[in-house]
């Protein structure tokens, strides 16, 4: 049984810190934006247009941890904090998500025009796939209009075949210099820049290239076209979410100067 360390309420939704019957602490996120926002390709962005953020009948997100901690380090992730890590159960990534529905009990998912659930906060998707594969199925039973965002940063020798339908990859690319990709990133076993390229998945949506450029430097238009089909990948560009880390490894605010809600 997950427990409730304590939350942090923002304009979009809430995040919380909780904690494994073990100690291990983890986080969850709960967050909404109106629907328009979704159309992110069409309108070659997704900021918000005015003040009004819709609500979780729009677009509902719960960000799920799929470790406490992580062993990749990445130099701008508050995770590098925890000194331990452990993989999370598929029981205890389900339960992140029912604990979020019970904090929100005059809202159904099945209503909601989007139900997301990200795999987006605290650890490696891939370093524990079968239980993030376990906790897809089984939220895949109770909610039939869920659907799944897989975050990753491309380890070596994944197995990609179960991303299919309303499962979505998302790559943490963040440069497209390898040299600078790799002290970003400090995992030896992942793929090239190249390699990411040649992934190909059986998703109703593209596979999304998340770049959170420090710099100037870390854009190379020229690699991005060579590599990555728009075909097959669409390039989101994202802020960095300034935190103690990202700050001793002088990281600054990146080239991205809009702000993530959560
Ligand atoms: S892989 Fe994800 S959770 Fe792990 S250190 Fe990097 S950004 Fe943080």
């Amino acid at each position: 049984m997950l427990k409730e360390v304590r939350n942090k309420t923002f304009a979009n939704g809430v995040c919380y810190a909780l904690q494994t019957e073990d100690g291990y602490p983890l986080e969850v996120t709960d967050t909404f934006l109106p629907f328009y926002t979704k159309d992110a390709i069409g309108k070659n962005q997704n900021k918000l247009s005015d003040y009004d953020l819709g609500d979780r009948t729009e677009r509902w997100m719960i960000g799920v941890s799929c470790m406490s901690g992580c062993p990749v380090r990445c130099k701008f992730c508050a995770t590098g904090n925890l000194k331990k890590y452990r993989n999370l159960t598929a029981d205890e990534i389900v339960e992140q998500v029912e604990f979020i529905l019970s904090k929100n009990p005059d809202y159904d998912p099945k209503k909601s025009r989007e139900f997301k659930i990200n795999y987006t906060r605290m650890g490696e998707p891939f370093l524990n796939i079968e239980a993030v594969k376990e906790a897809i199925f089984k939220i895949d039973q109770k909610y039939p209009n869920v659907h799944h965002y897989i975050s990753t940063i491309g380890i070596k020798g994944s197995d990609f075949s179960f991303i299919k339908d309303n499962i979505t990859l998302q790559i943490s690319l963040h440069s497209l210099d390898t040299e600078k990709r790799n002290w970003l990133i400090p995992f030896y076993h992942k793929l090239s820049i190249e390699e990411l390229g040649q992934i190909r998945t059986k998703s109703n949506l593209k596979t999304t290239i998340n770049l959170t450029l420090v710099d100037t430097n870390d854009f190379d238009i020229v690699k991005l076209n060579q590599y990555f089909d728009p075909k097959y990948f669409f390039i989101k560009l994202s802020p960095i979410n300034p935190n103690s880390v990202s700050e001793s490894n002088h990281l600054g605010n990146g080239v991205i100067k809009g702000k993530n809600l959560v």
